[in-house]
């Protein structure tokens, strides 16, 4: 068979390419309770230095045996640093509230740039309306599955989150997200079409902040919703 010197050619720009790329960056994967090292730590079990309320007053959410608790009536938390598209990993344990039913039962949050709110809840044999549900783009876009522990365990969250594309301060394309809940895919390169409610204001094309939601209900006197190893890794 005879080859065509342009393929040829191009075969060969590509293998000089390929032997002239950077070697990847060494980075420990860290493991259970262990972040990877090239990650920014955001909660390791020691305190709450990272984070503030939303109204820059320190956070008064409760730290016990190496988690965060989360204090109903306090309010949101965020981080003091802000994130355009990252690896996002957490961790939450829902309260066993039994009595509480729907929106009420495990309700929490966190929010992607405090704009995008991942829903945090108890979904464990609670059914809701699908995009109230855990993993949900609340009010966007349902999780594939119910992948939820029952309450008191330890659940995970590994999001890649992409940010809006923009040009300056123009809005080219939307976000994009990625989740995983205790391994499984329940977001699968989801469009974000725009904030969602009971987050911080801000352009979309500004970095923003990871925000914990303090959720209140009035069927529910408090929401001890705790969190743990919470870390972030930019891919910008
Ligand atoms: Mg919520």
């Amino acid at each position: 068979m005879k080859r065509s010197p342009t393929l040829i050619l191009l075969f060969a720009a590509v293998c000089a390419y390929a032997a002239e790329a950077p070697q990847p960056v060494a980075v420990d994967p860290g493991g259970p309770g262990k972040a990877p090292s090239d990650a920014v730590v955001l909660f390791d079990g020691g305190d709450l230095s990272e984070w503030i309320h939303n109204d820059g007053k320190p956070a008064a959410w409760a730290v016990e045996n190496g988690e965060i608790v989360c204090k109903t009536g306090t309010g949101n938390i965020h981080t003091k640093r802000k994130f355009s598209s990252a690896q996002i990993h957490i961790e939450f344990a829902t309260p066993n509230q039994k009595n509480a039913k729907g929106q009420a039962r495990g309700n929490s949050g966190v929010y992607i740039q405090g704009r995008y709110e991942i829903q945090v809840l108890d979904s464990y044999r609670n059914p809701t309306y699908a995009a109230g549900s855990a993993g949900a783009v609340y009010g966007q876009s349902p999780p594939a599955v119910n992948a939820s522990r029952p309450p008191e365990q330890w659940q995970s969250y590994d999001m890649i989150f992409h940010a809006p594309k923009c040009y300056g301060a123009h809005f080219l394309a939307p976000g994009r997200l990625t989740i995983l809940h205790n391994g499984v895919v329940i977001q699968d390169n989801t469009e974000l079409k725009g904030p969602t409610p009971g987050g911080l204001d801000g352009d979309v094309c500004e970095p923003g902040p990871i925000l914990l939601q303090d959720h209140i209900h009035p069927d529910v006197e408090e929401t001890a919703l705790r969190f743990r190893n919470i870390w972030v890794r930019p891919l910008d």
